[in-house]
């Protein structure tokens, strides 16, 4: 009964039906943690990512990371969250995780950005990282069904750009009358808008990027290869690229053993005679450990969250 007591505590009943997600599966959720093998396993199984569900999961387990969080946001703007912390409390929301990752975080981090925190933080809306998955998976296992999951590798790092920013939304002024057109800049390529913004103008062609108008962020690349130790026989180690943005670019170095966990891509290959149609994968990284240095600064090991056992 205790657990529909924080239910009530924390939703009133137009916040759950606005959000889509009913009285029962709230419930059931809560019945999880203390009854996993409860009569209604199948409205269990039914729970979906929402914005309540993780409202519920970081209250119950990341309460005081959030808090410590908001009061050093300058300095840290990620939240890491422990898969294996997940996957206990409900599998099927773990498999959510592992499935739709760019949704379950989007979710998550507006269930962070909503809390009600008795500190006073401008602007608090950190980046959900999750971390320790249970398996980690070779490069030469990747196939085009991981595409857009959850996963993570064992690797060496072989190459690392240096940092330099990079445009997440393009502000474009038009010379005509003036009107500034935000576009997101996707996949790495340059994107202009079509036309003018404004409906009363709509020309063409007299778009200008605006740098002082446009969002940026820290990127880096890097390129990983397998390990010696999973190569069996002849086996060439394979490599895929890592884009890594924002708070955690700048830890990685050459030769550095990471374990990193991030969202698989595709991109379009270019060739000679224009884009082929053969996509090549790479890697957005959520969270890394260097394995191999004693010096673990920048890992997520260093703001590892501690789990109310
Ligand atoms: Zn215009």
């Amino acid at each position: 009964m205790g657990l529909i007591v924080e239910y009530e505590h924390h939703w009133k009943s137009n916040e759950i039906s606005q959000t889509g997600l009913d009285d029962c599966q709230v419930w059931v959720v809560a019945m999880s943690e203390t009854k996993p093998d409860c009569e209604n396993a199948q409205d269990y199984m039914a729970v979906k990512s929402s914005l309540p569900i993780w409202d519920i999961f970081f209250r119950r387990y990341y309460w005081d990371e959030i808090l410590e969080l908001a009061t050093d946001y300058l300095q840290r703007q990620s939240l890491y969250v422990d898969y294996r912390r997940v996957a206990t409390w409900n599998y099927n929301l773990a498999n959510q995780v592992i499935e739709s990752p760019d949704k379950v975080i989007k979710h998550a981090r507006e269930a962070v950005k909503a809390m009600d925190l008795p500190i006073d933080v401008s602007n608090f809306e950190p980046y959900i990282r999750f971390k320790n998955l249970p398996n980690s998976i070779k490069r030469r296992e990747l196939r085009q069904k991981d595409v857009g999951h959850l996963v993570q590798l064992e690797a060496i790092v072989t190459r690392v750009s240096p940092v330099a920013p990079k445009i997440l939304i393009g502000a474009f002024r038009c010379s005509r009358c003036g009107e500034v057109t935000y576009l997101p800049q996707l996949d790495g390529m340059h994107i202009e808008p079509y036309e003018c913004g404004s409906d009363a103008c709509g020309r063409k062609g007299c778009l200008k990027l605006q740098y002082d108008q446009s969002e940026f962020i820290d990127a880096q690349k890097l390129r990983i290869q397998e390990r010696p130790e999973d190569l069996i026989g002849t086996e060439k180690p394979q490599t895929i690229d890592v884009d890594v943005t924002k708070d955690i670019v700048g830890n990685i170095n050459p030769g550095n053993r990471i374990l990193i966990c991030g969202i698989l891509r595709v991109t379009q290959k270019a060739t000679q005679h224009g884009k082929s149609n053969s996509m090549e994968m790479y890697f957005e990284a959520l969270s890394y450990e260097i394995q191999d240095s004693n010096l673990n600064i920048g890992t997520f090991g260093h703001y590892e969250t501690k789990l109310t056992p």
